[in-house]
């Protein structure tokens, strides 16, 4: 067994590391490092490695379980910008932006009915608007999470559109079943970049993709990603895959 403090040290040397590399990358595309958005994913991992980030200067952290960001935001700085990147079910949606008035992105809004939720309770709470992500299920295998990419310009539009309180901006893909991704899936989310701005009539820049994770971060970016998600080369593995 590893003793927390190895733990936490082991974490910075390897968001350095991550940090490094995103650079590498960014540069490698020709696109500004500052253009890519880092969310340290910590879901299972214990406050006080978030915090460690965070005294170094992190401010992106991602959860994807709503009971463990409402647990978990409270015990860490206000100005933390919190992503939920999990699947979220429209009951639950009080309980997170009650639970977390600094949750900064919802990147994982895959229907219509969510959205509503998410902008009726930003008006009720009086929060200021909510940017939130379309995701979209770019394997085409069967996955309770993503919309259909070729329904990803009625759902970017009904979020531009008839969610006052939410400020659509962008497009986030997990990629496989099985949480990798291919270069196939980030070209697909790619190409609803291309469909959903031009059907909205927004400049491309103003529509992220948040695409890449621990194995495929580097590829993502090359490939144009401009918000990684990652867990477990920062943090190391989980122990366990949480029940939601
Ligand atoms: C857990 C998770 C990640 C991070 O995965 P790693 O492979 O550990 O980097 C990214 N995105 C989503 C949606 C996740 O649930």
């Amino acid at each position: 067994m590893t003793s927390p403090l190895v733990a936490e040290g082991a974490a910075m040397t390897a968001f350095r590391s991550v940090m490094l590399r995103v650079h590498q990358a960014a540069e490698r595309s020709g696109s500004k490092p500052e253009r890519v958005r880092v969310v340290a994913v910590s879901k299972t991992k214990p406050v006080t490695l978030i915090q460690q980030l965070y005294d170094a200067g992190h401010r992106y952290f991602g959860e994807n379980y709503v009971q463990e960001i409402i647990e978990k935001a409270p015990q860490l700085p206000q100005d933390v910008e919190w992503h939920f990147i999990g699947h979220l079910q429209s009951n639950k949606v009080k309980t997170l932006l009650g639970g977390v008035p600094n949750l900064a992105m919802v990147q994982s809004v895959d229907n219509q009915k969510v959205a509503n939720h998410l902008d009726r309770m930003v008006s009720t709470l009086g929060r200021n608007p909510l940017k939130v992500l379309v995701q979209v299920n770019t394997s085409g295998e069967e996955s309770k999470s993503g919309i259909d990419p070729s329904n990803c310009v009625e759902l970017a539009k009904h979020v531009k559109l008839s969610c006052p309180n939410l400020v659509y901006s962008g497009l986030m893909t997990i990629g496989m079943p099985d949480y990798t991704s291919t270069p196939q899936n980030f070209q697909t989310l790619s190409n609803c970049r291309t469909e959903v701005c031009k059907a909205l009539e927004m400049p491309e820049e103003e529509c992220e993709l948040s695409m890449g994770m621990s194995g495929d971060f580097e590829l993502a970016i090359e490939m144009g990603s401009t918000n990684v998600r990652i867990g477990s080369t920062i943090f190391g593995p989980r122990e366990y895959a949480k029940k939601q």
